[in-house]
């Protein structure tokens, strides 16, 4: 019976999708795991949950309490469909950068949003630093407190994909995995995911698929922690080994460029009807450079994050896509065939 109690019990148990382009070009079977069906519509609903939930047993977050994070957007709209649910509030640091999209969807599920100015993470201000000083005040000034998610560093993020995103692809797939590969935001879905298929089948190959701006290519490809060019991915892209990273065992990395996860997205939406974002291209992108590394007749499971048109006016716009120099889908600018 498929009958649920609350918008919780609706997170997780996503199904794994067959891509097929990806697939037929590798000789190997690709899938993606839907995360843009969580409710919140991203993979970042079951690090949000067991958060929560483990501030909850820890007695940190009382009855009516504040849940404050800095955030790509993902992770404060996960919070706060929790939150609504159980009865806090929540206070979304956000770098003004990310889209209009996902900032307008925290406005709209009753978010506080606080748009700072993009700046590194050695900068005091930047958006993770801010709503940790934040936290602090607002647990001071709350009459029921306030706590910091700290999703890059709060290991729970990682248990929750140890304990449903990894056991679900096991389970799918039967045991017959030989491969997993996505991007790194927290590092919580490549960090749990692996940890907990490696528990399973000691040999698993385990892939990080990198955008530009990020260190972590370099850091797991050639042991230095480098950047080099920039992305407009959003929610991916680590500058250091964050604690959902550490013991964590990656055995390929790849680079890959905007115009390449970009085309993988379009492809993914012109010929397979997913309209997903850029993450998501990463993610594919990767998984078919690891299904090329292995050789045909492999199974490989990627994360397909969120769906494309919480970047409409980023991915799906012309304007955007030209001044940046990356390729726009042709559809975007099609004549109307229909005569008026
Ligand atoms: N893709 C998108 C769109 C995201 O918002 C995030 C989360 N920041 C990720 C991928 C990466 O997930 P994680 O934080 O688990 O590394």
């Amino acid at each position: 019976m498929n009958l649920k109690h609350n918008a919780l019990q609706c997170i997780g148990n996503t199904p794994l999708i067959r891509l097929t382009r990806a697939s037929q070009e590798t000789g190997c079977d690709i899938y993606g795991k839907a995360e843009f069906l969580n409710p919140g519509q991203s993979v970042k609903d079951r690090a949000a949950l067991f958060i929560i939930r483990d501030a909850e047993r820890r007695g940190l977050l009382k009855p009516g309490g504040v849940v404050v994070e800095g955030t790509a957007g993902n992770t404060g709209i996960g919070l706060t469909l929790v939150a609504n649910v159980l009865g806090y509030r929540t206070v979304i640091v956000i770098p003004e950068t990310q889209s209009q999209e996902k900032k307008d969807m925290l406005r709209l599920m009753g978010a506080e949003l606080v748009e700072v100015p993009a700046v590194p993470y050695k900068n005091p201000n930047n958006y993770v630093k801010y709503s940790a000083r934040l936290a602090e005040v607002l647990n001071e000034r709350e009459p029921n407190g306030a706590i910091w998610a700290n999703q890059f560093d709060n290991v729970a993020n990682r248990s929750g994909h140890i304990e449903t995103t990894a056991a679900e692809i096991w389970e799918q797939t039967g045991g017959k995995v030989d491969g997993f590969i996505c991007a790194v935001g927290t590092g919580g879905t490549l960090g749990g995911v692996s940890m907990g298929l490696k528990a399973k089948r000691e040999d698993i190959v385990i892939g990080i698929s990198d955008p530009l701006g990020s260190a972590l290519y370099h850091y797991y490809a050639h042991g230095e922690l480098k950047a080099e060019g920039s992305s407009i991915t959003e929610g991916i892209g680590q500058g250091r080994v964050t604690a959902n990273l550490e013991g964590v065992t990656v055995d390929r990395a790849y680079q890959i460029d905007d115009t390449e996860a970009l085309n993988v997205a379009y492809a993914l939406l012109s010929e397979e009807g997913l309209c997903m974002g850029g993450s998501s291209g990463v993610n594919v992108a990767g998984a078919i450079r690891l299904a090329r590394d292995l050789g045909p007749g492999h199974t490989i499971v990627t994360i397909l994050c969120d769906y494309g048109q919480r970047y409409q006016s980023k991915m799906f716009n012309p304007a955007f896509l030209r001044e940046k120099g990356l390729p726009v889908p042709g559809w975007l600018e099609r004549e109307p065939s229909v005569p008026e």
